[in-house]
C-alpha cells in the first residue's frame, strides 16, 4: 500500500506511474517533465528500450512482451506503483485505459486514477448502458434496438423490420471496430446475428449484441470534452476521424471540414449537458457519425485519444496536462467562450506495416528521419536503431501538421510526408501520400468507406 494518501485538498501530483508504452507513454512523460512532476515507466521485457523507459526516473519491468502478463497485468501495475510509491497512474489509450476494474483497484489501493470515476467508465464502457444514458441526456443517437437484442429471433426480425434495412450488429462490449455485421435484407438477419455474437464472444467474452440502423455513408465526427470534479465541463470543438480503415481511424482533423461554428456550439453544448449529467470527469470524447446535416452518437472514450494532437493544436490547449490538472483537484481554468478552434490541424497515423496488404512489418528501425519545419508535430518514441517488436499495436508515430488553413494544413503534411525517412521496416507512408494527393480528401468531402472503395481502385 503507498504511503502517499489518496490525493484531494492541496495534496499535488508528485510522481506518476505511466501504465502504456509507446508514442502515449512519451507524451505523457513530456507532460509529466514539463510540470515538474516524476514520472515511473512499466515495460515488459520487449519494451527495455523504449524511449520513455530511457528517461524516466524510474522504472519497473512488469512483465513478459504478451500484454496480458505486463499492460493488461493489474497486480503488477498496482504493486509498481506501490513499489515506487507513486501518487497517481496514467493508462493512456488501449490497454487497461477503459477498464472499470482497474480504475477501481487504483482508486482502493490508495492512487489517483487520472481519468474518469471508475462509475463512469462502467457505465459508458458498456455500448448499450451508454447509448440509453444519452438518449435520457437528450444526445441525439442512431436509431435501433431499445438496448440489448434479446435472444428472440421474432424480436429480432420486428426490430431490423421498425428501424429499416440495412442494419448493424454490434458487440455491447465491441471495441476497435471489431465484432459488428452489416446486414441488408431479411433474409441474411438472423445468421448475421449469429456470427456477431460468436465473435463478440470470443473477443470480448461477452456475446450480447445490438442493433443499430446502418449509415451508409456518414463521416465520423466527434467531440473533446474536458470536465473538473466540481461539475465543470467545456468542449473543445470537434475532430473528423472519416478516413478509416476496417473502421480504425487513419487520419484525423480538427475543425472538421464543413461543420460550422453554429453547428459546433450546438453539438458541443449538448456533449456538455451530457457529460455534466453523468459528473463526467477529465478528458473524453464523445464520437457521433454524421449525415445529411445530423449527428448521431455512437459511443463515448473515457480516455485520451490517440487524435488528441490535432485538438491541442488548434485550440493550443495541452489535453495531457489538463487530464492531471483535473486530477489534480483543480477546477476548470477555462471558459466556454474562451475556446475557439484557430488554423487546422491533420495528423497522420504512421504504421509500421506493407502499405499494399497491410500486414504489420516489425523489426529493427535502421535509419529514422523525422521531417520538421513550421506547422510540423512528430509523436513518436522511435529512434535509428530502435526495434519494433511484433507483440503490440503496428502504430509507431504520428505525424501531425497544423496551418492557418485546412489547405496549409494539407500541403505541409504532403512536404513532411516526403521528407520521412523510414528504412529497415515497412510503413504506411506511401498509403497517407497516396491519401493526400486524393481530389476527394483535398475537398474534405470523404466519409468512412471511402479509403476501403480508394483502396480497391488501381493507383
Ligand atoms: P468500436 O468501439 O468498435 O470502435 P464504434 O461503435 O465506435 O465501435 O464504431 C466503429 C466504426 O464502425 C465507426 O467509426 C463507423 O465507421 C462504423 N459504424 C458504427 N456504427 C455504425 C452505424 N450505425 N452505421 C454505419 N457505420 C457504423
Amino acid at each position: 500500500m503507498s504511503l502517499t494518501p489518496p490525493k484531494g485538498g492541496d495534496a499535488m501530483i508528485q510522481k506518476i506511474l505511466i501504465a502504456n508504452r509507446g508514442e502515449i507513454a512519451l507524451r505523457i512523460q513530456r507532460a509529466c517533465r514539463e510540470m515538474g512532476i516524476k514520472t515511473v515507466a512499466v515495460y515488459s521485457t520487449a519494451d527495455r528500450d523504449l524511449k520513455h523507459v530511457l528517461l524516466a526516473d524510474e522504472s519497473v519491468c512488469i512483465g513478459p512482451a504478451a500484454a496480458s502478463g505486463s499492460y493488461l497485468n493489474m497486480a503488477a501495475i498496482i504493486s509498481a506503483a506501490e513499489v515506487t510509491q507513486a501518487d497517481a497512474i496514467h493508462p493512456g489509450y488501449g490497454f487497461l485505459s477503459e477498464n472499470a476494474d482497474f480504475a477501481e483497484s487504483c482508486e482502493k489501493s490508495g492512487f489517483t486514477f487520472i481519468g474518469p470515476r471508475s462509475e463512469t467508465i462502467r457505465l459508458m464502457g458498456g455500448k448499450t448502458t451508454a447509448k440509453a444514458e444519452m438518449i435520457a441526456a437528450g444526445v441525439p443517437c442512431v436509431p435501433g434496438s431499445d438496448g440489448v437484442l434479446p435472444e428472440d429471433d421474432a424480436i429480432a426480425l420486428e426490430t431490423a423490420e421498425r428501424v429499416g434495412y440495412p442494419v448493424i450488429i454490434k458487440a455491447v462490449s465491441g471495441g476497435g471496430g471489431r465484432g459488428m455485421q452489416v446486414v441488408r435484407g431479411k433474409d441474411e438477419l438472423l445468421n448475421k446475428i449469429s456470427i456477431a455474437r460468436t465473435e463478440a464472444l470470443n473477443a470480448f467474452k461477452d456475446g450480447s449484441v445490438f442493433m443499430e440502423k446502418f449509415l451508409e455513408c456518414p463521416r465520423h465526427i466527434e467531440i473533446q470534452v474536458l470536465c473538473d470534479a466540481h461539475g465543470n465541463c467545456v468542449h473543445l470543438g470537434e475532430r473528423d476521424c472519416s478516413m478509416q480503415r476496417r473502421n480504425q481511424k487513419v487520419i484525423e482533423e480538427s475543425p472538421a471540414p464543413g461543420i460550422t461554428a453554429t453547428q459546433r456550439a450546438e453539438i458541443g453544448a449538448i456533449c456538455v449537458t451530457a457529460c455534466k449529467r453523468i459528473g463526467y470527469r477529465g478528458a473524453g470524447t464523445m464520437e457521433f457519425l454524421y449525415a445529411k446535416g445530423k449527428f448521431y452518437f455512437i459511443e463515448m472514450n473515457t480516455r485520451i485519444q490517440v487524435e488528441h494532437p490535432v485538438t491541442e493544436l488548434v485550440t493550443g490547449i495541452d489535453l495531457i496536462q489538463s487530464q492531471i490538472r483535473i486530477a489534480n483537484g483543480e477546477k476548470l481554468w477555462l471558459e466556454q467562450s474562451q475556446i475557439a478552434p484557430k488554423g487546422h490541424a491533420i495528423e497522420c497515423r504512421i504504421n509500421a506495416e506493407n502499405p499494399k496488404t497491410f500486414t504489420p512489418s516489425p523489426g529493427e528501425i535502421k535509419r529514422w528521419h523525422v521531417p520538421g519545419g513550421p506547422g510540423v508535430r512528430i509523436d513518436s518514441h522511435c529512434y535509428s536503431g530502435y526495434r519494433v517488436p511484433p507483440n503490440y499495436d503496428s502504430m509507431i508515430g504520428k505525424l501531425i501538421t497544423f496551418g492557418d488553413t485546412r489547405a496549409s494544413a494539407v500541403a505541409r503534411m504532403k512536404i513532411a510526408l516526403s521528407e520521412m525517412a523510414v528504412d529497415g521496416i515497412l510503413t504506411n507512408i506511401p498509403m497517407q501520400q497516396r491519401i493526400l494527393r486524393d481530389e476527394l480528401f483535398q475537398k474534405g468531402e470523404h466519409h468512412i468507406h471511402y479509403l476501403s472503395d480508394l483502396l480497391d481502385k488501381p493507383e
